[in-house]
């Protein structure tokens, strides 16, 4: 059954579906929603690299649905991310118009409430299709906390895309041991103690001082775009004195309004 003859509820619930069988377990519910809301040309399958994705991967191979899955480089992704990912043939990369430096210096740099960059890198694609996600909603307190989004909506920016989330109610630790029971690949980065794989000094990364030492070439990078787009702005004009204040700013990122921010999300994803 596709998504058209289902009518495709936005935020229904994805422990109530419209099936008949009961499901086992999670895995077999996941396999479910995949098989149930297939839609003819297959889904066009949003991969990021990290931990959450290639558990998704895995299940759409898993339940037998037709996939095409797609990372979208934002040129400032951590190099060991994008040399994972290369080890995956099916999985293809596209590279954006522009690069996020180059948008820096027109734009500006992108902030935690005004986060542009997303949709103009990160989750650009999917156009007119059935987008798969390996999104969770956020645990708080050994408890699952649900959103007001469900397993499937419709993307508000483009309303001729369409998401499914498969594992939304997947725990951290049922992603890791389905990944473990299942001898899956994932990126080294998380052994070395990386929760998440985002963008190179996204705004919500709360430590920037230990990606500044690891990644000096795409930190420099950055701050280079930070002084180009100070320097474009009217002389007099700019809110800081200095391009170099500009970029300190930016760096000294609010712990608490970062986990605030984080937790008004409620959903957790590789990224
Ligand atoms: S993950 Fe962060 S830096 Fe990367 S595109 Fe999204 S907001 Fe921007």
């Amino acid at each position: 059954m596709g998504l058209e003859q289902l009518n495709f509820i936005d935020g229904q619930d994805p422990l109530t579906p419209t099936i008949l069988r009961k499901p086992k377990d999670k895995i077999e519910m996941a396999i479910m929603r995949l098989q149930q809301f297939e839609p003819p040309e297959g889904y066009y399958l949003a991969f990021s690299g990290g931990k959450d994705s290639v558990v998704l991967l895995d299940l759409a191979k898993k339940a037998g649905v037709k996939s095409d899955a797609h990372y979208n480089l934002t040129t400032i992704d951590p190099p060991e991310v994008v040399q994972f990912i290369k080890t995956f043939r099916e999985v293809k990369i596209e590279r954006p118009e522009h690069t996020m430096c180059e948008l820096i210096v027109k734009k500006g740099l992108p902030r935690r409430q005004g986060r542009w960059c997303c949709e103009e890198l990160k989750e650009r694609g999917g156009s007119g299709r059935v987008v798969l996600t390996g999104i969770r909603w956020l645990e708080a307190k050994g408890r699952t906390r649900r959103a007001h989004r469900g397993m499937v909506e419709t993307c508000y920016r483009d309303r001729s895309k369409r998401f499914v989330h498969p594992i939304i109610d997947w725990t951290t630790d049922e992603v890791w041991q389905y990944i473990k029971d299942n001898h899956i690949r994932y990126c080294s980065l998380y052994d070395e103690g990386f929760e998440r794989l985002g963008c190179i000094l996204c705004p919500m990364v709360r430590n920037v001082a230990s990606q500044i030492k690891r990644w000096p070439k795409i930190t420099e990078a950055l701050r280079r775009a930070t002084y180009r787009y100070w320097e474009r702005q009217t002389p007099g004009g700019q809110k800081f004195e200095t391009a170099e204040d500009l970029w300190q700013w930016w760096l000294k990122r609010d712990q608490s309004r970062i986990a605030f921010q984080q937790e008004k999300m409620m959903f957790d994803s590789d990224d």
